[in-house]
């Protein structure tokens, strides 16, 4: 472990970091894939597409950071040796995820059969009989599929087609692991779901709340936005209970004099509330603003409802009861409120901090409330910014991967296609997951992701998957989630060209509704197909699966899209006019909103049982990524922003890790409710006391089944544990 003063997010290490990255891909291949239009295949933040590989939708160049080259890097790789599927299964699991995901791109159909030992090699003739053969006869209800957002808008479309062509709602995306709660919350208060602002916002507000988020891995080009914003004056207040060194300080690559200087400050203010506590902090800085008399009465008179409601629930929140769950004291709080009350225009940004809890669509719903309370939404320079993770995870959600379709989209789809509703409610992803623990699903279709290591309770998980009769995978690179749970079961994994390479061009929705075209084009493998032919290929095997047929012509299924869901019209002809757009309707710079009756809502809901309350476990563990690392994919064991340098290791309170006698780098174990996981060693950081830190996934095995029952978000950052150390 590197000291914690001497780090800090960006620097020379991270251009060395991504130089060499590019050199092992080579400065051909790399140069070739990072300039040509398409996309950028890691985060929602987006960048790239028809302006050119490095250049956001503002026109600025070189939009591209660390994320993007290590994303391309997977790409990039060789096939996966054939010699490696000599090997039985039982070997292939040993190894760990950045094994796995460096043993190349997958190159062949595999398939396995119940009980066998080996993924064998299989032509795609044989492949997709297989698939075509297992879909048919699959029952509708027994069926479930899943996506990424790594796939296209139009993998998603077609997919979502799919289910429904067959009979069923059982249809989502890992949004349901992440941000659901943000679309729920949003969605009620606002009328829409999404961020309601644009990345140009960002260069016109005076104050950036960031909450429950660390960009500088996550979002990397945000943080040369929340510099921006420093340098012209305003304020980056930061809520996490970590202190992340990068946004503590970050040093920008392109900035000799940041390198130098050992970076640029990040964060004027930051709190360290406890795990899960921002709703309470939320309401803290609300009362402020109360008290300070700076809410915008014209704006809850004009454009809210609910608003006198909202502040006597207010009333009714202690300061007591704000200092025992968040730990923060009065003053500090009261201190970052007048900061708030003195912005003119604050955006509020988000990560899943604040939605991985039981309560993530009541903490979302306390945000908005205090970005109401002074108007900070409904203009240009403020508003609402939910941090999104995988580059198309909000446009899989536009495009229809979700269990309920509205009424009028679903009965276009009967008119255009002939598909009638399913007549049963579809299952959101943990529903899917119980369903096949309980043995009740015989077809698993998981396009893109690593759902098994994305679940909580991994071995739980492992449990239910393993009790799906078939699976069919959808991949361009091998994880430990296709290597496992499969043992007494079938299953078939199917290579696929990523995002450059489809055959024609694609589309992408970034977290700032903006989509944009995606050329493809760039052959790397000879044997992977793009997923809208092999999912069409199983629509055409139902009975009355024809249109399948034509809707492998991307332009027909974007005229389709476009004629289907009434949002993604200019899709249409995006091809011809290249005019890549935001989504209308979803910019809120003015205060009317599309809620019915075109006012926001405060939203109030009974504050969760006692955050803190008396329980038998005394630490309240998250799980969160590293910086080598994009969802579930490690790139590098290290994590150089901590200064870790491998992955079983437990962050700890130093006043914590003394009142239980432990040393830094000892061996501990922990356990929950829901499972135990064994050598992690322990090491002291800037966290409130009684949190931890793990990493994610290695830390799932602790994670519960318990959701939050709005969103059906797994609290992945409220597990309550206790530790013991090790004897050696
Ligand atoms: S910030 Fe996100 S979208 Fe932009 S280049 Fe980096 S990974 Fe890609």
């Amino acid at each position: 472990m590197r000291n914690p003063s001497t780090l800090k997010g960006g620097g020379l290490e991270k251009v060395l970091y991504t130089l060499n990255t590019a050199r092992k891909m080579g400065v051909t291949a790399s140069a070739k894939a990072l300039t040509a239009n398409n996309a950028c295949k890691a985060c929602g933040l987006g960048m790239g597409g028809q302006r050119g590989g490095m250049t956001n939708e503002q026109g600025l160049f070189p939009s591209v950071c660390n994320k993007s080259v290590q994303a391309q890097s997977t790409d990039i790789q060789p096939e996966i040796p054939r010699a490696i599927f000599n090997h039985p299964l039982s070997e292939l699991q040993q190894l760990d995820g950045y094994q796995v995901e460096h043993l190349g791109r997958l190159n062949t159909p595999l398939y396995k059969t119940a009980g066998a030992d080996r993924l064998e090699p299989i032509s795609w003739d044989q492949a997709l009989a297989i698939a075509r053969e297992r879909f048919v006869h699959c029952v509708p209800e027994r069926f479930f599929a899943y996506a990424s957002g790594r796939s296209s808008m139009e993998a998603g479309f077609i997919l979502q087609l799919l289910a429904r062509a067959k009979g069923t709602n059982n249809v989502n995306n890992c949004s349901y692991f992440c941000h659901q709660a943000t679309g729920v919350a949003l969605t009620q208060a606002v009328g829409s779901g999404t961020a309601s602002v644009q990345l140009d916002d960002l260069d016109h507000c005076d104050t950036v709340i960031l909450a429950g988020a660390n960009p500088a891995s996550n979002h990397p080009r945000l943080i040369h936005k929340l510099r921006a914003v420093r340098e012209r004056g305003g304020r980056v207040i930061v809520i996490n209970p970590m202190k992340e060194p990068g946004l503590v300080r970050f040093a920008n690559p392109k900035s000799l004099r940041s390198l130098a200087t050992g970076g640029d400050a990040i964060a004027t203010d930051y709190l360290q509330p406890k795990t899960g506590s921002d709703l309470w902090l939320f309401a803290g800085l609300a009362k402020t603003v109360l008290h300070l008399k700076k809410e915008n009465t014209a704006f809850l008179h004009d454009h809210c409802e609910n608003a006198d409601a909202y502040c006597q629930w207010l009333d009714a929140i202690s300061w007591q009861t704000i200092e025992r769950h968040t730990g923060l004291a009065e003053a500090d709080i009261q201190s970052i409120g007048e900061a708030y009350s003195e912005s003119d225009r604050c955006i509020f940004a988000w990560g899943m901090g604040l939605t991985h809890h039981q309560h993530g669509v009541q903490t979302l719903e306390a945000l908005v409330n205090l970005c109401l309370l002074r108007g900070q939404v409904g203009k240009a320079g403020a508003g609402l910014l939910p941090l999104r993770g995988h580059s198309n995870v909000q446009g899989m959600g536009s495009i229809g991967v979700k269990p309920l379709l509205s009424p009028d989209v679903m009965a276009k789809l009967e008119q255009q296609l002939g598909i009638a509703a399913p007549g049963t409610d579809g299952m959101d992803t943990m529903a899917c997951l119980r369903a096949a623990h309980a043995g009740s699903i015989d077809m698993a279709l998981i396009m893109g992701g690593n759902l098994l290591e994305a679940a909580p309770a991994t071995d739980w998980a492992k449990v239910a998957l393993e009790r799906v009769g078939f699976k069919l995978y959808l991949t361009t690179t091998l994880n430990r989630g296709h290597l496992h749970a499969c043992d007494q079961s079938e299953q078939l994994i199917l290579p696929v060209c990523a995002r450059d390479e489809e055959q024609q061009p694609t589309t992408q929705e970034s977290m700032f509704s903006f989509v944009r075209l995606s050329d493809g084009g760039i052959h790397r493998l000879n044997n992977v197909k793009p997923e809208v032919d092999i999912l069409a290929a199983l629509g055409e095997s139902l009975p009355d699966g024809a249109s399948f047929t034509r809707l492998k012509n991307h332009q027909t299924l974007r005229a389709t899209i476009a004629e289907t869901i009434a949002e993604l019209e200019p899709l249409a002809d995006i091809d011809q006019t290249k005019t890549e757009f935001h989504i209308p309707g979803r910019h809120l710079n003015r205060p009317h909103f599309p809620t019915g009756n075109g006012r926001a809502r405060f939203c109030i809901s009974p504050l969760p049982d006692e955050h803190d309350a008396t329980t038998a476990r005394r630490f309240r563990l998250m799980t969160a990524r590293s910086e080598g690392q994009f969802n579930t994919i490690v790139y590098e064991q290290k994590d150089s922003y901590r200064g870790m340098d491998h992955r079983r290791v437990i962050l700890m309170n130093a006043d914590d890790m003394r009142a239980q006698g432990l040393r830094g780098g000892q061996k501990i174990s922990l356990q929950s409710d829901q499972g135990q996981v064994t050598g992690f060693e322990v090491y002291a950081f800037d966290l409130p006391r009684g949190c931890l830190f793990g990493y994610y996934p290695e830390t799932n095995p602790l994670v519960g089944l318990n959701i939050d029952p709005r969103s059906k978000t797994p609290a992945y950052k409220s597990v309550l544990v206790d530790i013991q150390p090790e004897v050696i």
